[in-house]
């Protein structure tokens, strides 16, 4: 999950297709089925999921405002690209008709219809993140619960890291493994909370995400043991480390795919490094390249 802050930079602001005559009809009679207490059915609910909307959100998703035909989207929660997880989802941040009782301390909230086409509601999602048993309907809050839209939604304090509006580096790290962590004092719990409820530790992502490191780490190593065989000297071994390095530096740009994990990757690299069986000047080279290349990326 990394921050994704494109939505509220648009200058195309809200989608038309949200907003129209059809929709508002739509919105103000299933306020008027919220109100007066009537059961909501998904029929009720306006449209949300037009092709301008996922367009919209798959180019935020990569840090774009437009998305080309080359363009691979990433799930906002888990960064998986499309092509992993079928097809995307639109949604809702706050549940549009229920939320899972597990937040709720067993009592029936009828979620947020009123957010059903707010704009900064909707995200994108993978169907894993978005399932029953991920995300789903949950909502867990510390604060006070907004039951009508005339709550202060501030008052919730989600639980829930949003990409949208919070930097989940903030919440979020890593351990060598791949696996994610709550970060900090304060913080910790905000993010142990969005990697459970997101399930972002389940094994296929912890899988990818290792998958990234070991294929790096590989191409270290094999070039090393090449140099040290003497099939060819120090000036080879630099060529083949600055491709490695592009590769490591290039892990952590918003289009990637766990672009999070790269950025762990590039704040740890001594570290990571540091664990191969290599011998020390082999280490230390690769660390003074990587962090001229490091330096003139930035
Ligand atoms: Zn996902």
């Amino acid at each position: 999950m990394i921050y994704i802050n494109n939505k509220y930079l648009d200058t195309a602001g809200t989608p038309a297709s949200l907003t129209t005559p059809h929709n508002l009809t739509k919105l103000a009679r299933l306020m008027i089925k919220f109100n007066t207490n009537s059961t909501i059915v998904d029929a009720d609910i306006p449209n949300y999921k037009s092709d301008e909307i996922l367009t919209r959100l798959k180019a935020y998703s990569i840090g774009k405002f437009q998305l080309d035909a080359a363009d691979q989207a990433k799930c906002y929660y888990c960064e998986s690209y499309g092509a992993h997880v079928a097809s995307f989802q639109v949604e809702h941040f706050r549940p549009k008709k229920s939320v899972n009782a597990q937040d709720t301390n067993g009592v029936a909230v009828r979620g947020y219809p009123w957010l059903s086409i707010d704009w900064h509601n909707l995200l994108l999602s993978c169907p894993a993140c978005n399932s029953t048993g991920a995300k789903g309907t949950r909502f867990p809050i510390a604060g006070v619960r907004a039951v009508t839209p005339h709550c202060n939604l501030t008052l919730e304090q989600h639980m829930l890291i949003n990409p949208e509006i919070e930097d989940p580096a903030t919440y979020i790290t890593f351990n060598d493994l791949g696996q994610m962590r709550g970060i900090g004092n304060g913080n910790a719990c905000k993010g142990n909370v969005s990697i459970g409820v997101y399930t972002l530790n389940r094994d296929a992502l912890v899988v990818n995400r290792l998958k990234i490191w070991k294929d790096l780490s590989s191409e270290i190593c094999e070039a090393v043991y090449a140099s040290e065989k003497g099939w060819f000297g120090f000036l080879k071994l630099s060529t083949l480390y600055t491709l490695v390095i592009k590769k490591i530096i290039k892990t952590q740009n918003n289009e990637q795919q766990y672009a999070l994990w790269g950025r762990y990757i590039n704040e740890n690299i001594e570290q990571l490094v540091g664990s191969l069986i290599i011998k020390k000047k082999y280490k230390s080279k690769f660390l003074r390249l990587y962090k001229r290349y490091a330096q003139l990326n930035n």
